[in-house]
Formats: C-alpha cells, structure tokens, sequence
C-alpha cells in the first residue's frame, strides 16, 4: 500500500504539532517534519516536543538550501540533529545522496533497526532519461538506501512516464515523485506504479514541493486506497485543467458504481505527444477540452460520424485493439438538455423531435457552437449563426445549411415567433459575468434560452430572459448530459448515476 504522508511545514513546534494533530485527523498514513521550516529551531528542546507526541509515524527532514530546503547552517549540526532524531524513536529519517555517504559514516553504524533511511535526489528544472533515472536509482541503491527518493520536475506531462517506467521496475522500494502541476499525475498514479508513498498536503497553503495535492483530494477525490496496478487512467486533457469539476463529478460517479478507474485533471501541451507516450491499455479514456477539440480529430483513428462532421471531439476512447475511437457528447448533452427545455422527451429520432422544423438561432462558431449547430441541423431543425468573427459565422452556417448573422444583428433579428437561442460564446462566462451575447430587449423574441456556460449557473443571459419571461436551460444540464455520455463510455456501458451527478454538479459547480 502506498502510505499517504502529510509535509508539516508551519514556522512554530505548536504550530507543527497542531497539523500533526490535523493530519492524523485528516486520515494520514505519516508526517514529514520539515525542520528546516521552524524559526529559532533548537533540537534538544524542540526534537523531543515533536517526535514524542506525533499522533502519527513520522519522517523527519532537515533540507539544507542546496537541495531546496530552508535551512543555511552546517552539515555538522545537521547530522547531529538528524542521529537525536533517530535515537528519539522516528520513523524515517532523508538524507540527501549529495551527502548521503558522509551521513552514514558519521552514524558508524549507530542508526536503529527500527528507523528507515530515506535516500533523496531532487530535480527542479526536468526530469531526466529512463536511463538516467535508473542509474540514479542505483547510486542511491549502493550508498545504503533502505528507501530511494526521487523528485523531479515535469516540464510536460509526459515527463512523467520516465518516473513510472523506472518505479516499476525498481527492486527497492521507491518514492518517485514529479513536481509541478503538470506532474501531479505522479502523485496521484503513486499506488499504481508501486511508490511507497506520496504527499497530501493539510491545504494548499501548507506544500512543501511544487504541485502536491491536498490529503482530503487524495482520498476523497481520487479514492487513492483503492488505485493499485490495474486501475483504469481516465482524464480531462486540457490546458488549462486546475478550473475543471469534472475530476470530481467522474471520480464520485466510477467510486458509486464500484468501476475500478480514477479521473485525472491532465495539464498537457501537445494533444498527440500524450496521446502517444500514455498509450497502454491501461490510459483508457478521456475527455477533451481546449484548447484539444479539434486537434483530437486528427489523432483518432475512428470517428462517430457526427463528431466527425462537428469537427470537434470531446470523448477519447482507446479499444483494446490500441486504436483510438473519437465521440463527441458535446453535442447530446446541449441538444438533448434544449429538447427537454422545449417540452419534448428529447428523443434520438429526428422526426419526433421537439426541434424539428423549429428556428435555432447558435450565438458562438467554437467547438460548443459547431455541436449544437450540427445537433438542431440534425433534428430537423433551421439553424442561424451569430459569432463575432463573421467569417466563422459563414463557414459553420454554409455547413449545417443555414444562414449567417453578425453579433449586432442580433438585436433586431426576428424573423418568426418561437424561435430558440443557444449561447455558444464564452461571454458571461466566470470571472466576466457580465458579457452577454444579446440585449435584454431581443430576449423577448424567444421560447427558450439555453447557455453553454455554466460558471456561474445562472449567466446574465439567463436571468435576463427569465425576467422576460422566457423558458431558460442552464448550461450545467449541458454539463450533466455530456458527462454522462462520457461516463457510459469510459464504463463499457455502465449507466451514469443521473441523480448522483445532479447532485455533484449542484454542490460543486
Ligand atoms: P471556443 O471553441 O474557444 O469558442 C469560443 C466562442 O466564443 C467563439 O465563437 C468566439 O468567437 C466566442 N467568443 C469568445 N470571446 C468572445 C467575446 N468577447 N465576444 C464575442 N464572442 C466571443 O470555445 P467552446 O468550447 O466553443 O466553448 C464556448 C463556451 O461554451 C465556453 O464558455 C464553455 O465553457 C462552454 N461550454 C460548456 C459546456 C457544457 O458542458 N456546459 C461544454 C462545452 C463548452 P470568435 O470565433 O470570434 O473567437
């Protein structure tokens, strides 16, 4: 099992002891004690305050400020503090492998059966070849590790391979660990490669390397007792990724239905490089935001047909075969969730579709724009397209057969009653919620007003038309209906837990 430890990192002993307390209560396997964190350390006073009431296994680190750490003095002392620590009773102590030797000399063989010596390198600038991981590994190996410690950082995502290549295959166990946010995946993914642990800070203000995740996401979010070595690697790749709820929606969904697979926010640059590097089984579906839409056309090798026409995919499934089967749920989610809005039961033929012969009037040429201007078209509706490049507008609106409209066109576009907006813009969108695609005064021309955007849940757009009296379709039933979509096909045919999801985006969206 992959023990889950909690860097303490406050400036006081009290203040340390009180997150020790916090860590524990927080489910914790152990503490790393950062001495160098605490201003006027004094060891003989302080050590035996810190070790002897840890409510928790611990790690103690003295990290001097050439390795990254805070502290500035002597090595002399640093050794000195770190044997009290020892013969105080802790758990692990780390010592640095640009010393590790001179450490262990200093000990002549005085260190406890019972305390573990961690042996670390770390890396603030790359991560380095599988090859000179591995010979990493072994110099740590050779000066007596009982446990190898490597921190490197990601510069891309796909740095992080090389780490889990080199944990698998290490025969000592092994803490690999890549910083960064790009690198968190490493953190995460630690029980399936076989890391002996990994970090979970108290809250984001209290990390002590570059890219940990809090201990309550851990284990909450990520479920990481139950991540072992056939765990399904499931994710949104997009860039940037931090903002995204859908970590937590699928990660509540797959634990509810006992699925074995963990959803992972994965911070890429380069859509076909990821692609390419996490190709085993194992990476076995994603989804696909921006800025990858439309690149992930060209790196599947199968296309649902609508996707296909769209442009645009949002659901990336990897068959057993290897090969790489592109969907766009986009599309369901908005069309089904206006169907629905209409009064209609949101039904698959387009003959019966409460859209069918109705005026959709698409604001937005993006890859949100595009499903819904490809989804009316396909039941049976008559599609516009406002966009603020016109160009755009054109080019999607000749597509699905429609006709094209600049954005101040808008305000007196009223060809008929009845008619159905669909804002596909990001106006409105968090943090400038007060764009929006139309004046009020034209709101009035429509049945219903759907939003794509969802943060916040009611747009200005939204609460416009309500005040207008026209029916309004929030953008997180797009969200809900598109995430089950993905769901199902991660799952190989589970069925989304509906009520389950409604009730995830409500708290969290
Ligand atoms: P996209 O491909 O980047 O397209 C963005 C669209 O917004 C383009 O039409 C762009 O016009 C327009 N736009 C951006 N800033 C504008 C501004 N200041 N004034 C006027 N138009 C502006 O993005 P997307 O993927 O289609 O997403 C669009 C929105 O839909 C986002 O808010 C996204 O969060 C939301 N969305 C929601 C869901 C859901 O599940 N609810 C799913 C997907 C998307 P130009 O062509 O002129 O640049």
């Amino acid at each position: 099992m992959t023990l889950v430890c909690v860097p303490l990192v406050a400036r006081t002993v009290e203040a340390m002891q009180a997150d020790a307390k916090a860590a524990a209560a927080a489910g914790g396997d152990l503490v790393e004690i950062r001495l160098d964190f605490i201003e006027g350390f004094r060891p003989r006073e302080h050590l035996p305050r810190l070790i002897r009431g840890c409510p928790l296994p611990a790690l103690v680190t003295y990290r001097p400020n050439w390795e990254g750490g805070q502290y500035e003095g002597d090595d002399a002392t640093r050794f000195e503090t770190l044997r009290l620590a020892m013969e105080l009773g802790v758990d692990y102590v780390d010592i640095e492998l640009k010393v590790a030797d001179k450490f262990i000399s200093f000990l002549s063989g005085s260190k406890p059966e019972k305390c573990k010596l961690i042996v670390s390198s770390h890396n603030y600038e790359s991560t380095p070849s599988c090859e000179e991981l591995a010979d990493l590994v072994a110099r740590i190996q050779a000066v007596g590790a009982d446990i190898v410690k490597i921190a490197t950082t990601a510069t891309d995502i796909v740095d992080v391979s090389r780490m889990f290549q080199v944990m698998v295959h290490c025969q000592v166990p092994m803490i690999g660990l890549v910083m960064s946010e790009k690198g968190l995946i490493s953190r995460v993914l630690s029980p399936k490669f076989g890391g002996y642990l990994t970090f979970g800070t108290l809250d984001a203000t209290k990390a002590s390397a570059s890219g940990q995740p809090t201990v309550e996401e851990l284990l909450d979010i990520y479920n990481i007792r139950r991540i072992g070595p056939d765990t399904k690697v499931l994710g949104l790749i997009a860039n940037p990724v931090k903002q995204s709820k859908s970590p937590i929606l699928h990660n509540k969904c797959l634990q509810s239905v006992g699925y074995n697979a963990v959803y992972l926010p994965l911070l890429a640059d380069d859509l076909a490089r990821f692609l390419d590097t996490y190709s085993s089984p194992d990476f076995s579906g994603f989804s696909c935001s921006l800025p990858f839409k439309v690149d992930a056309v060209q790196c599947c090798h199968e296309h649902d047909p609508i996707a296909k026409s769209i442009g645009a995919i949002n659901t990336i499934i990897r068959r057993p075969d290897g090969k790489l089967v592109g969907y766009n749920t986009d599309y369901i989610g908005a069309i089904s969730a206006i169907e629905d809005g209409i009064g209609g039961l949101g039904s698959k033929d387009a003959a019966s579709s409460p859209l069918a012969g109705r005026l959709v009037v698409v604001v937005g040429a993006g890859g949100a724009g595009k499903a819904i201007a490809y989804g009316a078209k396909e039941k049976g509706a008559r599609v516009v397209v406002a966009n603020r490049t016109y160009e755009k507008a054109v080019s999607l609106a000749s597509a699905v057969g429609g006709h094209a409209l600049r954005l101040a066109e808008l305000e007196t576009f009223r060809p008929e009653e009845g008619m159905i907006l669909a804002n596909a813009t990001s106006l409105g969108m968090y943090p400038n919620v007060d764009g929006t695609p139309i004046p009020k005064n034209a709101l009035s021309f429509y049945d219903v007003v759907f939003d794509a955007v969802y943060a916040p849940k009611v747009t200005r757009l939204l609460r416009e038309a309500e005040e207008c009296g026209v029916k309004v379709v929030s953008g997180v039933e797009m969200f809900i209906r598109q995430a089950m979509g993905q769901f199902e096909r991660f799952t190989g045919g589970i069925e989304a837990p509906e009520s389950l999801m409604r009730e995830v985006a409500a708290k969290y969206t």
